[in-house]
This record gives structure tokens, C-alpha cells and sequence, in this order.
């Protein structure tokens, strides 16, 4: 209700809610488990009944762990979704790149290791044919460490990975919020996707209530600045196009 009241205080028209998904079994404490489902339903569902005038959408933000595309199959028929995201967290070896409690993991040199392995299951995230956009591509930036040099050599197999599928990539402001200080991800990425005719979405990928909307302007400002002229929405995971503000 609160994400709901925020939105309509922020002049939002839509606002659309993705919680991370549950596993089979319980697996991180960040996550719903697979009890809480018919209460995420049921919030989302008193929310649209509560704002009528709010187009709110019911997502699911869905961790990529590649030989659990199943599970994935499995979620997407219990729900009519809206849209459902991809996004990595865990690396092979699992662990979560973003958790504070490994940020020792990214430092002494190890940052490009740790690229290499994301991205790698990032690619197969976008294709795996499972999502209709995927979720903040380079998070592992988070802490602010970044492996030296171009990080072309990073993003350009997952771009023309979405190029290649059709899948929709998330301009995310909470990177502004974080140490890293800008959107996930960063504006080479944004430009070489709006030059492969990738459709960008934007996202506050908000937490708390008063983080709705947050960085809108800037990420706006980005993905204009690159060339994209409109964003898109999802309906029962079928997509229109709408110019963006
Ligand atoms: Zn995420």
C-alpha cells in the first residue's frame, strides 16, 4: 500500500511490483519462500483495489541459476504475471555478488574474475528465452570496484545476446544509491544497446516506499542522451511501446 501511495504522490501512472522469487527450497535470507506467494497475490491484488487509478503490475524479479530453468517454467504458470525479469546474483561458486558481506570477494585484483563469471551467466539469463527483460546488467560494479580498462569486452556478448532475442534490458537508478554512484548500467552499455536496437526499460528497483521513482530523471536523461526516443510496458507478459517523458 505504501509503495502504491508513493507512486501517486510521485505522479506515477503505473507502478509495478517484483518480488525476488522463491527457490524450491529455502535458499538466502533476501528472498520470498514459496509460502509467501498467495500474500504477495493477495497485496497486489488489495493494492489495485485500493488505486484504481494506479496501473499496477504484478512481476516477479527471477534469479538465473543456470539447471534450474525448470523452476522458472514452474513459476511462470502459477500466476498471470505481467512480466517477468531475469537477473543474476550468484556466481557459479555461490555467492552473491551484490551481498555487503562478500564485498572482500571483489577486491586484491579479482574484480575481472568476477566480471568474467557474471557476465558469462548474464548471456545465458537473456538466453534462456525465460524473461521479458533482464535486471540490472552490471551489478557487480555495486561496490564501485571495476575491472581495469574497456569493459567492452564484459558487455558485448550479452548485448548481442538481447539483440539477438528480443529481450529488453532495465536502466536501474539503484546503482545511484549505491557506491558505485550511477544507474546499473553504465552509458557505454546503454549506447551500444540502443545502437543494436535493444528496447530499454527504467526502474527504481525500489525497497522501500521512499525509494519509488527514485533517479527517474537522471536515467531518463541517460537513456534519451543515447538515442531512445520510448520505453516499454508489459501486460500479461505481451509488451507495448510508450514514448518516454
Ligand atoms: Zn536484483
Amino acid at each position: 500500500m505504501d509503495y502504491a501511495r508513493a507512486a501517486l504522490e510521485r505522479g506515477l501512472g503505473e507502478l509495478g511490483f517484483a518480488d525476488h522469487n522463491p527457490m524450491p527450497e529455502p535458499f538466502d535470507d533476501w528472498r520470498m519462500l514459496r509460502e509467501d506467494l498467495p500474500r504477495y497475490f493477495a497485496e497486489v491484488a488489495k493494492a489495485r483495489a485500493e488505486f484504481p487509478q494506479l496501473n499496477i503490475k504484478l512481476g516477479l524479479e527471477c534469479d538465473f541459476i543456470p539447471g534450474q530453468e525448470k523452476w522458472i517454467e514452474e513459476l511462470a504458470g502459477m500466476a498471470e504475471w505481467d512480466y517477468l525479469i531475469g537477473s543474476v546474483h550468484y556466481l557459479p561458486d555461490g555467492w552473491d555478488v551484490d551481498n555487503p558481506k562478500n564485498i572482500s570477494r571483489h577486491m586484491g585484483g579479482a574484480a575481472s574474475s568476477v566480471w568474467h563469471s557474471y557476465w558469462s551467466i548474464y548471456e545465458q539469463c537473456i538466453r534462456s528465452g525465460l524473461f521479458d527483460f533482464v535486471a540490472h546488467p552490471d551489478l557487480p560494479k555495486k561496490f564501485g570496484i571495476r575491472p581495469e580498462g574497456d569493459l567492452l569486452r564484459f558487455y558485448g556478448r550479452s548485448i548481442d545476446a538481447l539483440a539477438e532475442t528480443g529481450v529488453a534490458f532495465e536502466i536501474n537508478t539503484a546503482g545511484l544509491r549505491n557506491h558505485c554512484a550511477e544507474p546499473y548500467p553504465a552509458r557505454q552499455f546503454v549506447e551500444l544497446a540502443h545502437a543494436a536496437g535493444v528496447p530499454v526499460l527504467i526502474n527504481s528497483d525500489a525497497h522501500r516506499p521512499g525509494d519509488v521513482a527514485a533517479g527517474y530523471d537522471q536515467a531518463i536523461a541517460l537513456a534519451k542522451s543515447c538515442g531512445y526516443t520510448e520505453t516499454l510496458r508489459f501486460t500479461r507478459r505481451k509488451r507495448s511501446t510508450v514514448p518516454l517523458p
